[in-house]
């Protein structure tokens, strides 16, 4: 048997570490047995899915040195490896399943579904429903028939007993059905959902072992299920422990920067982040903390994952990433690096634009640059002074600013403009003032370009890493604040 594992990423945003850590396990796995690792492209949810997160994804990846045998843009035996490519396959499998009476259609309206959720709430009943709970009458399911009536395709789960399967990692794991949902498995656009297309492709392109995130270990019930309806052998899963941030809550951009394009912005080469990784969970077996990738592979052995929840800290990156500088480079490949990192020309010619019309020699142009070029910046109280506002509402406009850009996904300059214009009008602020803080958090000095064009060039992660940097100088709110600040910027949303 040849091992093939793969890593399935949804290009619904920014490359996150997480996907990198996984690849690299998955990567290690194949290698250490002679095996292909697998790139496959899950956007089945065609409204999040984008193009540009895709091709994100493979630079970050490809970057790291997490090189893949097949995927889409390399081509390989089982493609297409994109599924919003394989609609037909999907469609056939499930209508396989509807045959077999292993599935249903299922006609209920969202509103309905609604209704039947709050009253097994009220009732006290599990929240997973099965078949019996959705079901409607055979003469109402006929009539929407007929009418032509939007349904979604749902798998059939036992009723009684439990489901148990095998982990590399937990061993074996028990899940009653009772917690188990009558999945979807195509949605009424007839699109598949996440499970029925990973369990089909997994299985047509002949995928050994899954290596994922322990999230999924409760859908795991669900594929077994979906394997022995399809009469397939089920692949050996591995769920891995979640990356967490230092306070032990699941790493999440809210408290720390998550993007690949983050940490490539602040200056970590791609061997000290991947490296970093490979000490998530993993040890080499005399403990070393610095190893390359070739070293992690030729030592690795996936028992040696443990399963405490791997703390994913900056500072210890930060540590790991000097001694790949200083042990790794010699001066003039170090000269090369930065110059690759800092004035490639793609870079350069996002920032130029902003600064040329501003300067009369080229030595003005290191000072009026040096923000896009720097991390966090060193900033202290004194820096945020401002003729009419308070230092509470300062802090304050900078702790809305990082909430209402939490939740932003479109990350160019008219959308931030956009976004902070709303929430300066919200505020009953000036957009002078909202941006005032802004200016000094993002640029450190209020003289700067244009912040909308500045947070556009430095990226998501970045703008917002600089913004809770300033305000943890200023102080961040109390608990009794940060609740007061809560509601009240509830309050503001439309
Ligand atoms: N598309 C899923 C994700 O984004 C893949 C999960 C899996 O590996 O099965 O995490």
């Amino acid at each position: 048997m040849t091992v093939r594992t793969r890593i399935a990423p949804s290009p619904t945003g920014d490359p996150h570490v997480g996907t990198a850590y996984i690849a690299l396990f998955n990567l290690a796995f194949a290698r250490q047995h002679g095996g292909k690792f697998i790139l496959r492209i899950e956007d089945t949810d065609q409204s999040r899915s984008t193009s540009e997160s895709e091709q994100t994804i493979l630079d970050s990846l490809r970057w790291l040195g997490l090189d893949w045998d097949e995927g889409p843009d390399v081509g390989g035996e089982y493609g297409p490896y994109r599924q919003s490519e394989r609609r037909d396959i999907y469609a056939k499998y499930a209508q396989q399943l509807l045959d077999q009476g292993n599935a249903f259609r299922c006609y209920l309206t969202a509103d309905e579904l609604d209704v039947i959720r709050n009253s097994r709430r009220e009732q006290g009943l599990p929240a997973a429903m099965h078949q019996s709970a959705l079901t409607l009458s055979d003469q109402e399911v006929a009539k929407r028939q007929a009418a032509g009536a939007p349904f979604v395709v749902r798998m059939q789960i036992p009723t009684e007993g439990s489901c148990e399967f095998e982990d590399m990692l937990r061993g074996k794991i028990e899940i009653e059905w009772s917690m188990v949902d009558a999945q979807i498995l195509l949605k009424s656009d007839g699109m598949p959902t996440y499970h029925l297309a990973n369990v089909v492709d997994d299985h047509l392109m002949k995928i050994t072992h899954v290596l994922r995130g322990e999230e999924w270990i409760n859908s795991a019930p669900k594929h077994q299920l979906l394997y022995k309806y399809f009469n397939w052998n089920m692949p050996t899963l591995c769920h891995m422990p979640l990356l967490r941030n230092p306070d032990k809550s699941k790493l999440s951009k809210r408290k720390n920067p998550t993007s690949i394009l983050y940490y490539k912005r602040m200056g970590y080469l791609p061997e000290g982040l991947l490296n970093y990784l490979g000490r998530m969970g993993w040890s080499m077996p005399d403990e070393r903390e610095k190893f390359s990738r070739a070293e992690m592979f030729e030592n690795f052995d996936i028992q040696r994952v443990s399963l405490g929840g791997p703390i994913f800290d900056q500072t210890k990156l930060s540590w790991l990433n000097g001694l790949w500088l200083r042990e790794n480079l010699n001066t003039a490949e170090f000269a090369r690096e930065y110059q690759k990192w800092a004035l490639n020309p793609q870079y350069l010619m996002q920032i130029i634009p902003l600064i040329q019309q501003r300067v009369e020699t080229f030595s003005d142009v290191a000072p009026l640059a040096s923000f896009f070029l720097s991390g966090m910046l060193d900033l202290n109280e004194e820096d945020f002074k401002h003729k009419s506002l308070e230092l509470a509402e300062i802090r304050k406009i900078l702790q809305f600013t990082v909430w209402s850009l939490d939740t932003q996904t479109a990350w160019d300059k008219d959308s931030l403009y956009t976004l902070l214009k709303q929430l300066a009008d919200t505020m009953q602020l000036k957009i002078r003032d909202l941006l005032s803080p802004l200016f000094i958090a993002i640029a450190g000095t209020s003289q700067s370009v244009s912040i909308m064009d500045s947070m556009s060039i430095l990226g998501p992660d970045m703008s917002r890493a600089r913004l809770r940097h300033a305000l943890n100088i200023l102080g961040s709110p109390s608990k009794k604040e940060a609740k007061r600040w809560d509601k009240e910027y509830k309050a503001l949303q439309p």
